[in-house]
């Protein structure tokens, strides 16, 4: 697990994770919702598919889009096991702890954050 201001500093130099956004259609999303409630399906699909030692489709169990946790999980390189050794240290091949899953949720929580503060200065900056 990675220090997380260092991690979003490394993230913010990777094109291709920068590539993600949240559009108006998910920001709407997240807002029908609240914040809590959408960690909620978070760590319901970490826990799923992403805890097991050996997720199944590994590198592919995570859309591109629909859900704002999706878009997330592909900017905070937290999509698959493989990301999350290369991006975060967390070795494959074993299931995730729990403390695992926190760090995960948090680094997550932090990404909707900034994306959240983004669409509004945008909106009020027009
Ligand atoms: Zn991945």
């Amino acid at each position: 697990m990675r220090d997380i201001y260092e991690l979003f500093a490394a993230l913010s130099r990777s094109k291709f994770h920068c590539r993600f956004k949240l559009g108006e259609k998910e920001t709407r999303y997240i807002r029908q919702k609240s914040l809590p409630k959408i960690l909620e399906h978070a760590y319901e699909l970490i826990t799923a598919r992403l805890a097991p030692a050996a997720p199944a489709n590994d590198g592919r169990q995570t859309p591109t889009k629909n859900h704002p946790v999706f878009i997330a999980q592909h900017a905070t390189a937290t999509c698959c096991r493989k990301c999350l050794q290369k991006w975060h240290n967390i070795p494959h091949g074993r299931p995730l702890t729990k403390k695992q899953v926190d760090y995960i949720l948090l680094v997550i929580e932090h990404w909707l954050l900034s994306q959240e503060l983004t669409y509004r200065s945008k909106k009020t900056n027009h």
